[in-house]
């Protein structure tokens, strides 16, 4: 008996050593709790592909601007790539955002909250596809569930639950940042392409309310709370010959900071308005606004940058000044 309880002594306190031996290092380093590990790479399609195949469910069976499609996937198919945005800054909630080889973007749709826990930017993952679906909603491409009834005979494209995408999705190794693609400029020619939806862009111009004292998402402007609580801000772009609608969400947490009164580089997520069909861009954080610093040299992030009190800003780090409008 005496010796029994050495021997659950002996274990217990070599168990407490390796944890402090660095295993806690390695308990980092395979955090991913979730996901299916069983998932083995096979039969991987690219997005480009995969956004060819489904294209008529995507935009509708044929029908432009229709709401109404979704198609099972049944074939053993698979995507694999990066994620370059998901719900971290809470603009863009319930997705993440995939990038692969193609250079195609294809948006998931995930009943799930803190996703940038489990799956940060830069993070590889690998998707099985059958048993899920690809549709459109707007016509923006994406993988989910038809979960929302739109008549009595049609479903629309929406999130799939989070124990189902669980079963679908293995993370690949660590998140690396430098795996996302840059952004494109966002032209004239880019604006009705339904391939760009979901593509990371930047803009150069001004926004039309640049009086400084502008919040990104003002709470008294959400026009209709069905909408998501989103406040549209118009954007005048340099080079294109229409204005750009810049959608943020009320729940952002960067929703209360104030839009520069000055010239900016935006960079953001083109999606499209679910309603009126057209393009506008969601920021996926503050710096996603950028003010030319020319001690720098280089565009820098809006909260880096501290107003004086003749309201001009000065770069945190080499204290350039740049007027304001
Ligand atoms: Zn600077």
């Amino acid at each position: 008996m005496k010796h029994k309880f050495i021997s659950i002594a002996l274990l217990f306190s070599l168990g407490l050593a390796s944890c402090q031996d660095g295993d806690w290092n390695k308990e980092i380093d395979t955090s991913y709790t979730i996901g299916n590990d069983t998932i083995t790479e096979h039969n991987v399609v690219s997005i480009k592909d995969l956004k060819k195949t489904y294209e008529k469910a995507i935009l509708g069976q044929g029908l432009k601007y229709s709401n109404n499609s979704v198609q099972l996937v049944e074939d053993e198919i698979q995507i694999k790539g990066v994620v370059i945005t998901n719900d971290e800054g809470g603009n863009l909630s319930q997705c993440i955002i995939v990038n692969d080889k193609s250079g195609e973007n294809i948006q998931i749709s995930i009943a799930d909250n803190d996703i940038m826990t489990y799956l940060p930017v830069g993070q590889e993952i690998l998707v099985n596809l059958r048993g899920l679906y690809i549709g459109g909603y707007s016509e923006t491409p994406q993988i989910g569930y038809p979960n929302e009834k739109y008549s009595s005979t049609v479903y629309r494209m929406s999130f799939m639950s989070r124990y189902t995408w669980y079963q679908h999705f293995k993370a690949v190794g660590r998140p690396d940042v430098t795996r996302v693609p840059d952004a494109v400029e966002l032209t004239d020619a880019m604006y009705d392409e339904t391939l760009n939806v979901s593509r990371l862009v930047y803009v150069d111009g001004h926004f039309a309310s640049n009086d400084g004292n502008t919040k990104i998402a003002d709470p008294n402007k959400v026009e209709n709370k069905d909408t998501g609580n989103g406040v549209n801000e118009t954007f005048v772009a340099d080079k294109c010959s229409t204005s750009i609608i810049v959608r943020t969400s009320t729940y952002a947490d960067f929703a209360a900071e104030l839009i520069p009164a000055t010239d900016v580089r935006l960079f953001g997520i083109m999606t499209r308005d679910s309603y009126k069909k057209r393009f506008q861009i969601q920021l996926r954080n503050a710096d996603d606004i950028r003010i030319f610093c020319p001690g720098c040299n280089e565009y820098i992030g809006s909260t880096k940058w501290t107003r004086n009190d003749n309201g001009n800003y000065v770069c945190d780090k080499c204290h350039s000044v740049v007027a304001k409008s």
